[in-house]
């Protein structure tokens, strides 16, 4: 989604494109090139990550950048790079590359990928798995960090997301210019090109059956849709929570979706400024004093804290356009509990962007109240009510060992007949990268079922 203030331009939500031949491929199946439509530029670095101390990580793609980076950190924990990007690499290969798009709705299928996903380490953590590797604390946050980017505890998250590491050494880190939205309207012009239709503004309110069968869907403004194949792309527990039409799910009850474990919620404020901030690379990391214990407040005593880490987003510095003349644009975006927390965020929101603000002012943006030109936020509660996510988590359920592939809700709805799933809350999981392998399943899966031969 993007929104246009001021004369900024406002990306709502993913900003750092990864894996970006999953939209060349995407494209070529239409018949279409991407960069007939889309401007991807790689970034370098991908990002700087900025400790409380002032000291900065300057994270790249380049091997021996990236040698020297940790050797200004802890010399000694070179070696164990290199054999992080092996591990890495490992890992990319079974869990991304063999497996992201396959549907893991067998559980033989499930068992038969066991020994060698245990092997790989999929039943350690992303922390512990780093911390064989690192012995320096900032190397092992720079280094583990990544399960953020789709919602994860670093400190729970299964070891198999190591390998976002390798994917984004492979295919690089990229902005769209225009924004993430230019992303969005080609592929809105490529679904038109083949006959596609979108009805905007027209929320689902349940998905129509007949004899265990999908048979369409209403909207909420009472109007039915009849379809020989329902394909949600809503949150996968807001689909079976609140859109099953008075038959509740089985297997995954309303009881059974409370249970689960939801990724973080965010806090993003979206600001313009009138001046520049040209010290602000394009994508930053503003690391606070604590991380595991942050972590813990966060995820598991659902506890807003002040001593926040922050991943500041400057689109303008790559693309001017997004800001008027002698201005920037900006997002700044806060891990935070999700609804869980219990969180009145109406009377929370303001008091926590002006902490975000301060700390900015602190440290890279001085004189940021004073340059602000436009201004607006979203909290957890947001994702709840405008975009219908569980509890406001802003990734789906969290990536723990038991709530991915064969026991996250699969692809091909074990609900009903032909009710088909995509997007962050089924396999493989959140983030652009994991959204389009989603819908590469349904390519797999689709020859099984007659209607999608028509
Ligand atoms: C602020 C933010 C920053 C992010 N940054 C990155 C990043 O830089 N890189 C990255 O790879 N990933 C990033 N992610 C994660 C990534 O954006 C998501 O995992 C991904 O967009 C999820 O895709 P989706 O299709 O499942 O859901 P969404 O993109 O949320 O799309 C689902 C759409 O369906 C609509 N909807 C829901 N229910 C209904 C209904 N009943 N009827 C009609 N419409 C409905 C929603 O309003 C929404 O528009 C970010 C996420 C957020 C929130």
């Amino acid at each position: 989604m993007v929104e246009e203030r001021d004369g900024h331009t406002f990306d709502l939500g993913p900003t750092i494109i990864t894996a970006p031949y999953l939209f060349e491929e995407l494209w070529a199946l239409c018949g279409k090139i991407l960069s007939d439509d889309v401007k991807l530029v790689a970034m370098d670095p991908f990002y700087q990550i900025r400790f409380d101390d002032g000291r900065i990580f300057s994270y790249s793609g380049d091997i021996n950048q990236m040698r020297a980076e940790v050797a200004k950190f802890n010399p000694a924990d070179v070696d164990g790079f290199e054999r992080y990007l092996k591990i890495s690499e490992t890992i990319y290969k079974t869990a991304f590359e063999d497996l992201a798009a396959e549907p893991f709705d067998s559980l033989w299928f499930t068992l038969k990928c066991a020994p060698n996903m245990i092997k790989l380490g999929g039943h350690r953590t992303v922390f512990g798995k780093v911390s064989d590797y690192f012995a320096d604390p900032s190397l092992r946050t720079v280094f583990s960090f990544h399960p953020l980017l789709i919602g994860g505890n670093p400190l729970t998250t299964t070891a198999y997301y190591c390998l976002i590491a390798h994917l984004e050494r492979l295919h690089g880190v990229h902005f769209a210019m225009g924004g993430t939205g230019t992303l969005v309207k080609g592929m809105v012009k490529l679904l038109e090109s083949q006959g596609g239709e979108i009805r905007y503004d027209s929320e689902v309110s349940a998905i129509l059956s007949s004899k265990g069968k999908a048979t369409g869907v209403r909207l909420a403004a009472g109007e039915e849709l009849a379809a020989d194949v329902v394909i949600s792309n809503a949150d996968a527990a807001w689909t079976y929570s609140n859109l099953m039409d008075g038959k509740p799910a089985k297997r995954w009850s309303k009881a059974k979706v409370d249970r689960q474990s939801y990724s973080m919620g965010l806090f993003v404020w979206y600001f313009g400024t009138k001046t520049k901030f040209d010290d602000v690379y394009h994508h930053m990391m503003l690391l606070g004093p604590r991380y595991e214990g942050l972590l813990k407040d966060i995820f598991i005593n659902k506890k807003l804290t002040d001593d926040f880490s922050l991943y500041l987003h400057r689109p303008s510095a790559t693309d001017p356009s997004l800001a008027p003349e002698g201005g920037d644009t900006f997002y700044v975006l806060s891990p935070v509990p999700n609804l869980d927390s219990g969180m009145n965020w109406e009377d929370e929101g303001e008091r926590y962007r002006a902490a975000i603000q301060k700390r900015l002012e602190d440290t890279i943006m001085p004189g940021l109240g004073d340059a602000l030109s436009t201004s607006f936020f979203y909290t957890p509660k947001d994702f709840e009510t405008r975009l219908l996510s569980m509890k406001g988590a802003a990734f789906a359920m969290e990536p723990n060992l038991f709530q991915s592939a064969w026991f996250r809700p699969h692809n091909r709805s074990e609900e009903m007949e032909n009710l088909f799933l995509v997007g962050a809350g089924t396999h493989p999981g959140a983030g652009v990268p994991g959204v389009l392998s989603s819908a590469k399943i349904l390519g797999k899966i689709a020859p099984d079922s007659s209607v999608f031969r028509r």
